[in-house]
């Protein structure tokens, strides 16, 4: 097990690695390669070169501080409970008629005055139907949440720790990680694609002017171009099935617990299979959900996405056979209360 004197170091000497990469890239593309060799031969490719494959490094640098500087989103910590909400009663639950995000994109659980129009309501349990809570924190955990060990605290929509941002990428912050991994891939490609044939030209007709740093801003560019065109790929089929990293691997079940009124005592408890994606809402909505509502903004490492991290839509047709394998359920245990 790494020590965590060890993670702490490498998460704090890794940004500075990033940061590092991609200057130097940039500075032997621009100024030894670009600038050195092409603008005698071919002015104008030459400065379509240097202005393309600076826009996408600089659109690299800007997604990279906006996912460092965006904190992934803290779950929030526990407070008294007011009389709409008993002790155990969930503090986050999903009702269809509470949150349409095509509409609102957000909503305060303390707002909800009027829970039994709600009703029934689910949300994500223990595995003993209690709420969901972190003692560490101190906080009841919404859906998709995770406490993470590194960062010691609990993330709304944990996707993974990043040692790479030297920490979490979460609700707040996924769309800058998709966005850099994307951006930094096409700069990568783009600067591959455009140095190789100067590169191969000058090996083979063995030019004194070959630059030794030629070779290594492409076996960079290579390297991490393939690396991050995986990424981005995978990233990208998470966002339409709107899963996270987490959510995908796990061979964990998910127990939902579907209150029927608002005593807290008065539910059920539900076993989903673990393939099931609770929250897909379709390939549009899913996409819209973390990229943003208007298309202007999808590609602008400045707008986040929908929501507040607390609440997600359920699958209405996993919702509805959620309540009725409750209600079938409760039948058969209990035939007087229903
Ligand atoms: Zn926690
Ligand atoms: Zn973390």
């Amino acid at each position: 097990m790494p020590s965590q004197l060890g993670n702490d170091v490498v998460g704090f000497i890794l940004p500075f690695v990033v940061f590092g990469i991609v200057i130097y890239t940039w500075y032997i593309y621009i100024f030894r390669l670009c600038y050195a060799k092409l603008f005698d031969v071919n002015r104008a490719e030459a400065v379509a070169f240097m202005t393309i494959g600076t826009f996408f490094m600089v659109l690299t640098l800007i997604s990279y501080f906006r996912i460092y500087f965006s904190y992934p989103g803290k779950a929030i910590h526990a407070t008294p409970v007011s009389l709409s909400t008993p002790p155990s009663f969930p503090r986050f639950y999903y009702s269809p008629r509470l949150l349409d995000l095509r509409k609102t994109g957000r909503r305060d659980i303390e707002e909800a005055n009027e829970t039994t129009s709600l009703l029934p309501v689910v949300s994500v349990c223990r595995n003993d139907g209690l709420p969901r809570y972190c003692d560490t924190c101190q906080c009841y955990k919404p859906d998709r949440t995770h406490h993470c060990k590194e960062c010691n605290a609990c993330i709304l929509k944990m996707d993974h720790h990043c040692p790479w941002i030297s920490g979490c990428v979460g609700h707040k912050n996924y769309k800058f990680f998709f966005l850099f991994v994307l951006y930094c891939a096409i700069y990568a490609l783009w600067v591959f694609c455009t140095s190789l044939p100067t590169v191969i030209e000058a090996m083979n007709e063995l030019e004194a002017s070959l630059d030794p740093q030629w070779i290594v801003l492409l076996v960079l560019a290579f390297v991490f171009g393939m690396t991050l065109w995986g990424f981005a790929g995978v990233h990208g089929y998470y966002i339409i099935n709107n899963q996270t990293t987490i959510e995908h691997i796990s061979q964990r079940p998910n127990e939902i617990r579907i209150d029927f009124d608002i005593s807290g005592q008065n539910y059920e408890i539900v076993t989903t299979h673990h393939d099931d994606k609770l929250w897909d809402l379709g390939h549009s909505r899913n996409w819209s959900s973390v990229m943003g509502k208007s298309p202007w903004g999808w590609f602008v490492p400045i707008y986040g996405g929908l929501g507040d991290g607390c609440v997600f839509a359920y699958n209405d047709s996993l919702y509805d056979k959620i309540i009725e394998r409750a209600k079938r359920q409760r039948m058969m245990l209990n035939p007087s209360m229903t």
